[in-house]
């Protein structure tokens, strides 16, 4: 549990985790989470509870996420902002599909100043499209928490149900073959950038996205242990 770090002014510990859908952001964020006490803003999960609840948000992310485009800059940053705000997010916390365009990264970086923090690392999980594919073709989510399963690799204890929630898992509609392949366009497009910007901030840390999700943690971890130690010796 990380609270604050000798040495050094920040007491916070902010995460990107980057990467292209199916890199596996959620299922690495969700153990990054428990391990350092951080608490996981998915915009992703956001944006669904409110198509879930029916709100005035929720009408318009459906539209976009169902088509497979992004959000609107000004609403995502705007559901960032408050979501930051929130007591739970002191000690840091742990980006998981947000930023996902360039004035995303620009808006975080002035969300984080203004309240005297700055993101330690930007953790890239570099994945291939074919294993993006496959993935999102697999993949059966669960529409209360949130945790992913792969119908072959990792699959719930009894087949098409949660094994936390005990509710039946679904196929996103945006996990649609056709779909997926223009996210993952989009991807490329729009959020792709951001690797570069992360690397000249000297933020960035890639790890090969496409092994299993035990592999990818273990890799996760290193760098993440890495980037505290730099920060402290800043
Ligand atoms: P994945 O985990 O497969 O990458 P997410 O659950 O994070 O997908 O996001 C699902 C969809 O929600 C995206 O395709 C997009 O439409 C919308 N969305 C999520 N985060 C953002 C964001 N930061 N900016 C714009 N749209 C977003």
């Amino acid at each position: 549990m990380i609270v604050a770090r000798p040495g050094t002014q920040q007491t916070s510990v902010d995460l990107v985790l980057l990467g292209p859908p199916g890199a596996g952001k959620g299922t690495q964020a969700k153990r990054l989470s428990a391990t350092y006490g951080i608490p996981q803003i998915s915009t992703g999960d956001m944006l669904r509870e409110a198509v879930a609840a029916g709100t005035a948000l929720g009408d318009l992310a459906h539209r976009h996420i169902s088509r497979g485009e992004y959000v609107p800059d000004d609403v995502i940053v705007k559901l960032v902002e408050e979501r930051l705000r929130q007591s739970d997010c002191n000690s840091g916390c742990l980006l998981d599909g947000f930023p996902r365009t360039f004035s995303q990264a620009v808006a975080l970086d002035e969300m984080l100043q203004k309240m005297g923090r700055r993101l330690i690392a930007a953790i890239c999980l570099d994945t291939g499209p074919d294993v993006a594919v496959e993935r999102n073709a697999h993949r059966r989510s669960c529409p209360v928490c949130g945790r992913s399963y792969h119908q072959k690799a990792y699959p719930p204890k009894v087949s098409g149900t949660c094994d936390d929630c005990r509710v039946a898992l679904v196929h996103r509609d945006d996990d649609q073959e056709n779909v997926i392949r223009y996210r993952l366009a989009v991807y490329a497009e729009q959020t792709l950038p951001l690797v570069e910007y992360y690397r000249t901030a000297g933020l960035l840390r890639v790890v090969n996205g496409d092994r299993s999700a035990d592999e990818v943690a273990r890799q996760v971890g290193v760098v993440v242990d890495e980037a505290l130690r730099g920060d402290e010796s800043r």
